[in-house]
């Protein structure tokens, strides 16, 4: 039986001092797109339907989340529109006392469709994945063939008022140099903020080398050729990205230097999978059941002892530059990301 916690609000602070307030949660593993990235081209082996944990449940834990804490959300997969009824979930969710901020990650694909529904349920802010401009790169990074529906997603998702649209592209040696300019021309005439993500060890293929990587200062370089940046000040306090605005007013961008240059020391994010297992860190070696013991009954302050344990023990940073990095046995798609 649940037991209260009181109303007071507390904080939810790790062993190294980093105050957690970004709870993730993946609601699917599954996907209709198969990103060489993050998935495997065919036989991927999806989570069982019984055990992802029912909107209920999630309510569940969002709700013990923001009584220690946790005041933003983002959903995310998998495709987290594969899962059905998704704006019911985001109604549950922006109902709860102390959460700020419903958002989503999402391939935009299905938006054309539930951006509207979503909007009216509350979900306040969209990340949208896009890597490539070009038709051929667009089907050869994500093996399918259907930029036109991301892009229609989009434009639907700007008329039914999202404001905040942010746009990630994954960015990969040899793949990524065609396409930043023409992501960033997009995103400053139609008012979204490009972000680069630098391409992380999480494929499911393995195939993932630092010289695949197109790193941060990379990225820069190309860019300021034609346009001068200012930097955002104090911009990894907020988020994991360095952001710039341009120079000429037009637009902010902004970089994920996941890899060159970790963020670590700023971390204010938890996840939990769409099978209920709390992970510290993206490249967690280790996760925490959450699921065995909300369907074991647990009482809320069970539940909470659980949250601060694993949260105390939170990796100081992962070791992706180090020799005993080791990568994690989820790949992205089954993390969420
Ligand atoms: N399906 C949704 C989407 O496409 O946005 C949400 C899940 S997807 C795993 C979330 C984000 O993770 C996307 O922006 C994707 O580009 C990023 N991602 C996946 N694998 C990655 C990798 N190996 N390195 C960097 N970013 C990655």
């Amino acid at each position: 039986m649940a037991t209260t916690i009181g109303n007071t609000r507390q904080s939810l602070v790790d062993g190294m001092g980093r105050t957690i307030v970004n709870l993730r949660i993946s609601v699917t593993d599954r996907c209709n797109f198969r990103c060489t990235y993050c998935m495997p081209a065919d036989n991927v082996e999806f989570m069982p339907r019984d055990k992802l944990l029912s909107f209920e449940e999630i309510t569940r834990i969002a709700q013990i989340g923001s009584r220690i804490g946790i005041k933003r959300l983002r959903l995310t997969g998998g495709e987290p529109l594969m899962r059905k009824d998704l704006p019911t979930l985001v109604r549950m969710l922006t109902r709860l006392e102390g959460i700020e901020d419903v958002a989503m990650t999402t391939n935009a694909f299905f938006l054309k469709e539930h951006a509207g529904a979503l909007r009216e349920a509350g979900l306040g802010r969209l990340n949208i994945s896009l890597d490539a401009l070009d038709p051929e790169k667009f089907r050869d990074v994500n093996r399918r063939d259907c930029l036109a529906e991301v892009l229609e997603g989009l434009k639907v998702s700007s008329e039914v008022g999202f404001k905040s649209i942010k746009i990630n592209a994954v960015a990969m040696k040899k793949f990524s140099e065609t396409e930043i300019m023409s992501l960033i021309e997009m995103g400053r005439s139609d008012g979204f903020e490009i972000r680069f993500i630098e391409f992380m060890p999480l494929d499911s293929d393995r195939a993932w080398e630092r010289n695949k990587v197109l790193f941060g200062h990379e990225i820069l370089d190309l860019i300021r050729k034609k346009y001068e940046l200012i930097p955002v000040e104090n911009s990894l306090e907020i988020g994991p990205a360095s952001e710039y605005d341009f120079a000429d007013g037009k637009g902010r961008i902004g970089i994920i230097t996941a890899v060159s240059n970790p963020f670590c020391d700023h971390c204010n994010r938890i996840r939990m999978t769409a099978n209920g297992k709390l992970r510290t860190c993206l490249f967690s070696t280790h996760e925490t059941d959450l699921k065995e013991l909300i369907r074991g009954n647990a009482s809320d302050d069970e539940i909470v002892k659980t949250i601060r344990d694993a949260v105390l023990i939170k990796e100081p940073g992962h070791k992706i530059n180090l020799d005993d990095f080791e990568q994690p046995h989820r790949a992205m798609h089954a993390i969420g990301g």
